[in-house]
């Protein structure tokens, strides 16, 4: 088994760090670097079978990923990513 690198989901950090040290993989996927980065949260204890159950603040919906923000605001001004790109260029 060899180690991973994986970057923090949280938009405002974005560490890269190894998936063998201490971090906080969410119940929904998503990894950061710690358990504020994603302002974790137990939602069920751990039991006998089941492993505890988190969230972080992205599937609780409080934070979005840039990507999707970008996504909602091309659709929202009804522009193409590539637009976009010129009028970042043009500024
Ligand atoms: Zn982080
Ligand atoms: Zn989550």
């Amino acid at each position: 088994m060899g180690v991973d690198f994986l970057t923090c989901m949280n938009e405002g950090c974005k560490r890269t760090f190894a998936d063998c040290g201490a971090f906080f993989p969410c119940s929904c996927g998503e990894s950061f670097c710690s358990e504020e980065c994603g302002n974790r949260q137990i939602e069920e204890p751990e039991t006998d079978e089941y492993d505890a159950l988190y969230s972080c603040n992205l599937c609780r919906g409080e934070t979005i990923l840039n990507n999707d923000l970008l996504k909602f605001l091309l659709e929202k001004y009804n522009i193409t990513y590539k637009e976009a790109v010129e009028m970042f260029k043009a500024k």
